[in-house]
């Protein structure tokens, strides 16, 4: 029992280094990333469940790395956050994202708002709104245009997250929570702050049909914030049987492979090109 005690720490140390090797390079990576043009943005469409028109557009960071190539957000966002290089990283996206947004309207192609998934770090940075005014302005974008995804774990922060949000909220901009149903607030604790939207976090869109708790905790969402005066928006969605669970259920909004991957940008403005002509 000794012996494989050894083995198994061993095994368990030499795997905590390769760990943590990957994680520096990562690291190292990822403070280049930035001035090496090496990240990309990707746009995933929300449509109307009701009529199917397109009704917002969500932007995903992609990043391609020179020699590990593609890595995928949940890979690096975490260490990103860690590091604080979260900051000038959504700053990048939320410029980038804002010109896109602007660049299709100018040519007509789109209308419909860009939702920017925003980090807890970044409402740690005092220069967040003064920023985001900022790229506004210079963008000429209106600020009901940006949709702001932030996660539940603002809360942990409540008071500081509070004048942040109410803020945001004076410049005209939405905002929305994301993964909503995994983390620690509850609706009635939201009904305090200025959200427009609630995004039902994938995991419970997943087994809507096949585990009737899920089921019931989809409904009790759209219920809810209805009732609250909150837009729901269900992600993840795959299959025609979780679209027409989430229609007879009331849920207005969706997104999910069902209707697009996220694309790269010229193959988001051939989808927009295409629903425009179609
Ligand atoms: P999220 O904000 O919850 O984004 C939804 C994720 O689900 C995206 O993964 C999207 O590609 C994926 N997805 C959408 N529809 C479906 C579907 O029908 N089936 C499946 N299996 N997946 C679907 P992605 O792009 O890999 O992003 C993962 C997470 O990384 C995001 O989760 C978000 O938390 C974070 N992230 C992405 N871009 C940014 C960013 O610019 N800033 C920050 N702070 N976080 C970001
Ligand atoms: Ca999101
Ligand atoms: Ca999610
Ligand atoms: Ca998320």
């Amino acid at each position: 029992a000794k012996e494989r005690g050894k083995n198994n720490f061993q095994f368990y140390s030499s795997n905590l280094n390769g760990l943590s090797v990957r994680k520096m390079e990562l690291e190292i990576g990822l403070r280049k990333a930035l001035e090496n043009n090496q990240f990309t943005l990707h746009y995933q469409p929300q449509m109307s469940l009701v009529t199917g028109k397109l009704v917002g557009l969500e932007a995903l960071i992609r990043w391609q790395h020179p020699e590990h190539g593609f890595i995928a957000p949940s890979e690096f966002i975490p260490l990103a956050e860690e590091t604080g290089l979260i900051v000038p990283i959504g700053k990048w996206v939320l410029w980038e994202a804002c010109n896109q947004r602007k660049a299709w309207e100018s040519i007509g192609l789109c209308d419909v708002p860009i939702a920017v998934n925003v980090s807890v770090r970044q409402f740690e940075d005092d220069h967040l709104i003064e920023y985001i005014s900022t790229v506004l302005d210079e963008v000429g974008l209106e600020a009901t245009q940006l949709d702001l995804e932030i996660t539940e774990s603002i809360m942990q922060n409540f008071e500081n997250s509070t004048v942040i949000l109410n803020q945001l909220k004076e410049l005209g901009v939405l905002l929305s929570i994301d993964d909503f149903g995994t983390g620690y607030s509850s609706l009635s604790y939201l009904k305090y702050l200025p959200i427009d939207k609630i995004k039902i976090d994938k995991s419970f869109v997943d087994d809507i049909l096949y585990h009737s708790n899920q089921g019931v905790m989809v409904k009790t969402i759209i219920d809810m914030g209805m009732n609250l005066n909150f837009t729901v928006i269900a992600e993840g969605i795959e299959t025609v049987e979780q679209l027409s669970f989430l229609k007879e259920n009331a849920c207005k909004i969706g997104q999910g492979y069902l209707f697009s991957k996220p694309l790269p940008a010229c193959e988001m403005q051939n989808y927009l090109l295409n629903r425009k002509s179609g």
